[in-house]
């Protein structure tokens, strides 16, 4: 069985639908599909689920929300119109702007982009409907109860012919509406391939998988064919945002690959993400590269420091009292440094400059702003020589000036710091370096 997620740009109007409608067809196995609410069909257009939250607070301030109503209903009247389907999209409309107008929840507004598309969907394909709330279930503080969501899936879903699932919602124990964060119909989508064991999570969306660079600084990159689990980490957490973040952890276990896939370029191979042990492939030495601009360095010096014991947990529990979570932090024998995005410090460096020479009694500290974090990842690194020779020599001959250089344990990375003005010439000199080889 195939599970296919197809997203808000795959399903924003009823050309998207059919092309929709070719690839599920297409092959038997997709069995389970899971929609999210008619995304932007251009640059100025609005997301359904946008306007269902701008609906409910309206609404929650006894103010009209027609107007926007209208924008959500012309949207899929028109999928019906355009596709000839006999269902009753009025009434369906009609209830849910009922419901809100009554005081529904903020969670069951946006939830309805995703029903209503399931409905329509559903009976565009011939297709069983099956509520998410019958299969995705919260426990009453809202967090996904995974057990019994496992049981519900697999009961409801196993030998469902073909079957259409709502995406980025559930419901808890009482029924009521609860939605995952942003973007969570990848979620819902992987949370139902790891119930019924599905042999593929296709993840279909407006791009044709992940790229090794950010294609706003290099130039048309090379796509990245097969990535495992934890370099897809390593990347996101850096900031590359095809998936959701907490996607992979579902199917991670099982070990059931996703693919990204393009509804408008079905024929492109996309992106495979697949198990950390996988071992067929021969990896290229460098998987991707992916990096942050705006952190800020605060270094710690002080003699013997590796030998005054509960040192760190002081530095740290700085952060911890002023709600600053941590980056990264190298450290040398005399020293240490903590770096914090910028983001999170938010106004806060001065005091926690403070409260550390308070609490660690440090010989100096300092900090150093606009500092940029840029990740070479890759698992062919483990196994090759050179690899780190090949990233600083590139950034050397650029005339970069290196400001920190990490590497995880796991050898799947490496972590470099360099000046915010730094960060495209980098990218481009570190990818340029190992594409240039790959092609010999
Ligand atoms: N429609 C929801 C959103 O816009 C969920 C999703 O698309 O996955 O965030």
């Amino acid at each position: 069985m195939i599970v296919a997620k197809f997203g808000g740009s795959s399903l924003a109007d009823s050309q998207q639908f059919i092309k929709v409608k070719n690839i599920v067809t297409e092959n038997p196995d997709r069995r389970i599909v899971v929609p999210s609410a008619p995304g932007k069909r251009h640059g100025k257009d609005h997301k359904v689920t946008d306007l269902l939250y701008m609906c409910h607070q309206l609404s929650s301030h006894n103010l009209h929300f027609d107007e926007v109503f209208q924008l959500i209903r012309g949207r899929y009247e028109g999928i019906c119109k355009d596709l000839n389907l006999e269902i009753d999209i009025e009434s369906i409309l009609d209830q849910v702007r009922d419901n809100i107008s009554k005081g529904a929840s903020r969670d069951y507004c946006a939830s309805r982009g995703e029903y209503i598309n399931g409905l329509i969907l559903a009976d565009y394909l011939g297709a069983e409907f099956i509520d998410a709330t019958e299969v995705i279930r919260f426990n009453a503080r809202g967090v996904l109860n995974e057990i019994e969501t496992e049981k519900l899936v697999e009961d409801r879903l196993l030998n469902a012919e073909r079957a259409v699932v709502p995406g980025f919602y559930g419901a808890d124990e009482d029924g009521s509406i609860i939605t995952f964060s942003r973007g969570g119909s990848d979620v819902t989508g992987s949370i139902i391939a790891n119930g019924i064991g599905a042999k593929l999570y296709e993840n279909w969306t407006d791009v044709s998988g992940f790229l090794k660079a950010d294609p706003k600084v290099v130039h048309d990159p090379l796509p990245i064919r097969e990535i495992t689990y934890k370099e897809l980490r390593e990347l996101s957490y850096m900031g590359a945002p095809v998936l959701h973040e907490e996607a992979i952890f579902p199917v991670r276990t099982k070990g059931i690959p996703i693919q990204i896939r393009n509804t408008n370029k079905p024929e492109d191979p996309g992106t495979l993400i697949v198990n950390d042990n996988w071992s067929e492939s021969s990896p290229g030495i460098i998987t991707g590269l992916a990096g942050k601009k705006d952190f800020t360095v605060i270094s710690v010096e002080k003699t013997q420091m590796t030998a005054e014991k509960g040192f760190l947990r002081k530095l740290v529990s700085v952060f911890e009292a002023n709600d600053v979570t941590i980056e990264h932090m190298p450290s040398s024998i005399d020293s240490i440094s903590v770096i914090v995005s910028d983001k999170e410090l938010n106004g806060k460096l001065s005091k926690l400059m403070e409260e550390i020479r308070i609490y660690c009694n440090p010989d100096n500290i300092a900090a150093y702003s606009k500092m940029a974090l840029l990740a070479v990842v890759g698992r062919g690194m483990i196994n090759t020589k050179g690899v780190s020779s090949k990233v600083f020599t590139a950034l050397y001959k650029d005339d970069i000036n290196i400001r920190m250089i990490s590497q995880g344990s796991s050898e799947l990375n490496i972590l470099i710091g360099i000046e915010n003005d730094d960060f495209d010439k980098s990218v481009r000199a570190i990818y340029n370096a190992f594409n240039e080889k790959e092609a010999n």
